[in-house]
């Protein structure tokens, strides 16, 4: 494992590990999640729009971006042991990996590995749900379970969720029993923990988005953020993003195209935050 001062000194020069997951066997609802990092990449190099963050990086062939394209998966049942071998691969090079789903369940074996390398692993995750059940329709690994089996294997630290609006009575006694912080949509506004000194790991899934704003996904939970108020969110956030992911799109929702968009547009910040030497100097205030 690496201490917090080496964790530091290797975030400066390493390098971020795309990497597709067209995985969506344990959706409960409606499958089409598989098909989102295609869609995703598409969007990201459209000509309708261009390759930059607001924060001024450029994606387009950057030298700290490698695309290893998708996961191939092999026979279904190894396919959790697949993503965390995949995951501890990235990490033991020295890189990051931002993760492209597929549903949520690949979230839990991301953060096998994640919080195998890294002491004191804090996640921030963005969802309307919580994905604390012990088990759904008796899947203990559907993508309503992950942060359930994530809190149950001591691999993490902290997790902050965010977004939430579907929690239920067992969901509320699983996050008291693992010391979830939650914040709820009904409580805004919040006073959001923004700045952290131990490593990172941010896990969206796209329904932590209004359905107005993001229509592509398996399930439409009302009231949600504003694809606004989720880029200033993470524009505001400071520490060291040792990995990601951004899951739940489902491209078969996604009639307009419109959804594609905005996980490209989330994308692009992320890599942001990942990289924020690369983004210049603020202006002062008043500056153009
Ligand atoms: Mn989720
Ligand atoms: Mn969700």
């Amino acid at each position: 494992m690496l201490s917090e001062s080496d964790h530091h000194l290797q975030e400066s020069f390493s390098r971020i590990v795309l990497l597709g997951i067209p995985w969506d066997a344990n959706s409960s609802f409606r499958r089409g999640a598989s098909e989102a990092p295609d869609h995703i990449r598409a969007a990201l190099h459209s000509s309708s729009a261009n390759t930059f963050s607001e924060g001024g990086l450029d994606l387009k062939d950057h030298p700290l971006l490698e695309d290893r394209g998708n996961l191939r998966l092999s026979e279904e049942g190894e396919v959790l042991a697949l993503i965390e071998r995949q995951v501890a691969g990235i990490l033991a090079e020295g890189h990051r990996p931002l993760l492209l789903g597929g549903d949520h369940a690949l979230t839990y074996p991301a953060l096998r590995a994640m919080g195998a390398h890294y002491a004191g692993l804090t996640v921030i995750h963005f969802d309307a749900h919580p994905d604390l059940y012990d088990e759904l329709d008796g899947n203990r690994f559907s993508h309503a379970c992950p942060f359930a089996r994530a809190m149950e294997s001591g691999r993490v630290a902290r997790l902050i969720q965010v977004g939430i609006r579907s929690a239920t009575r067992h969901q509320r006694d699983q996050a008291q029993r693992f010391g979830v912080e939650m914040y709820e949509m009904r409580h805004r506004p919040w006073r959001l923990p923004m700045t952290f000194t131990g490593p990172l790991y941010i896990s969206l899934d796209l329904d932590v988005l209004d359905p107005a704003f993001a229509p592509g996904v398996s399930h439409f939970e009302p009231g949600g953020l504003t694809t606004r108020e989720l880029i200033d969110i993470l524009q505001g956030m400071k520490g060291p993003v040792v990995g990601a992911d951004i899951v739940e799109f489902n491209p078969q929702q996604d009639t307009s195209g419109r959804t594609a968009m905005v996980a490209a547009k989330l994308l692009k910040e992320m890599a942001t935050l990942m990289i924020p030497a690369e983004a210049p100097e603020e202006e002062g205030a008043g500056g153009s």
